[in-house]
């Protein structure tokens, strides 16, 4: 099967990115922002249900690097 490549989720400060092929599913994610990486929610990733800071603070957390972020550019 073809890799499809990551996939982005927009927040307002925030965007995730999640490249299936990746993820080793050690649940790191929705273990800890579960308001956040919802599998069972689509889209499973939901940026602004907490804020960009915890975001990026699990997202450094997944083992695979299947998740990455970028954050929003600050108003100048
Ligand atoms: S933390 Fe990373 S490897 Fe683990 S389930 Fe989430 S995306 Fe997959």
């Amino acid at each position: 099967m073809s890799d499809p490549g990551p996939k982005s989720y927009r927040g307002s400060d925030i965007t995730v990115t999640f490249d299936a092929g990746r993820c080793r599913h050690a649940a790191e994610c929705v273990r800890g922002l579960p308001e956040v990486f919802d599998v069972s929610a689509r889209p499973w990733i939901t940026p602004d249900n907490a804020g960009a800071d915890a975001v990026a603070e699990v997202v450094a957390r997944c083992p695979s690097g299947a998740l990455q972020y970028i954050r929003a550019t600050p108003p100048a």
